[in-house]
């Protein structure tokens, strides 16, 4: 097979971190390196069967660094996710030579306050936002952005970038990460919240004070929770133009 080597370039893992058993982070390194904003994702590939099959990925790690970063949920029955679980350190995948996407920190509304809602994985574009503002911080170039992480998860263990936001959270007064556990029956010692992000967000939008129209509320991961979220906050006052979304997948139809 001949792959474009105009759209894509081959990436090398040189580091891979199992959390659980079915989530995962690498850093990789491209050929050339890969030009992106926090927010944004990439595109990996794998050759199957003479073709290319691709699939978006958010971007983990802060433009600054030297390897570009990804965090992975294992798909049982998908088409990419089983053969990127097999690819270890040395190995490479394919990937586009153009990050994309829009689910940047807002520019347009000018909101200083931003809550950044996630399922799972989808605390990938926040971890890239924070260690990207961070970074700026301890250079003198603090932007006064104030940053509130809720990151939901099933089980405590699930939340595999929570030592990094959490010290991020106690160096910076503007950080704040809450992590959500909804079966707390499956995971007796937690302490922390529960429930669904959805539920819980509301609770936070007041308790902050991060209310329209000085806020502006991210949502990724999960598309049903993306769904309830835009409905509790639309219903909450939040205009349109404060709500953004990055949905992971399509969520299945409904056979009846
Ligand atoms: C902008 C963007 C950024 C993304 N970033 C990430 C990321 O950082 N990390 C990450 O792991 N994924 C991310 N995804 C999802 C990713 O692109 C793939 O959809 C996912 O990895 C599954 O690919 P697959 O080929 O293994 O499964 P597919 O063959 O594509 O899917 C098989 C079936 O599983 C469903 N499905 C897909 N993903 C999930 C899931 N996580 N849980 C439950 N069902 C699912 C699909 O709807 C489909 O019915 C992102 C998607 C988008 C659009």
């Amino acid at each position: 097979m001949t792959v474009s080597t105009e759209r894509f370039q081959k990436a090398t893992i040189i580091f891979r971190k199992d959390h659980t058993e079915d989530l995962w982070s690498i850093r990789v390194r491209p050929e050339v390196p890969l030009v992106f904003k926090p927010g944004q994702y990439a595109t990996l590939g794998i050759e199957e069967e003479g073709k290319v099959v691709e699939r978006s990925y958010s971007i983990c790690s802060s433009p600054h660094e030297a390897e570009v970063e990804f965090f992975f949920e294992l798909v049982m029955r998908g088409r990419v996710t089983p053969p990127l679980y097999h690819r270890q350190v040395g190995d490479n995948l394919l990937m586009r030579r153009n990050a994309k996407g829009t689910f940047t920190l807002d520019g347009r509304v000018g909101h200083k306050q931003h809550l950044l809602v996630c399922t799972v994985t989808g605390v990938a574009p926040y971890v890239s936002m924070a260690r990207t503002l961070a970074r700026e911080a301890r250079l003198g170039h603090y932007s006064g952005a104030k940053l509130v992480v809720l990151q939901a998860a099933s089980r405590s263990w699930e939340f595999a970038y929570r030592d990094e936001l959490e010290s991020l959270a106690h160096e910076f007064s503007w950080v704040k990460y809450v992590p959500i556990v909804s079966r707390p029956w499956e995971d007796p010692e937690w302490k922390g919240e529960v429930g669904r992000v959805e539920d819980i967000l509301r609770k936070y939008i007041d308790d902050l004070g991060f209310v329209p129209p000085h806020t502006t509320v991210y949502l990724c991961g999960h598309p049903q929770m993306i769904e309830n979220g835009k409905g509790i906050l639309r219903r909450r006052g939040f205009s349109k133009e404060s709500i953004r979304g990055e949905v992971y997948w399509a969520p299945q139809k409904e056979i009846s």
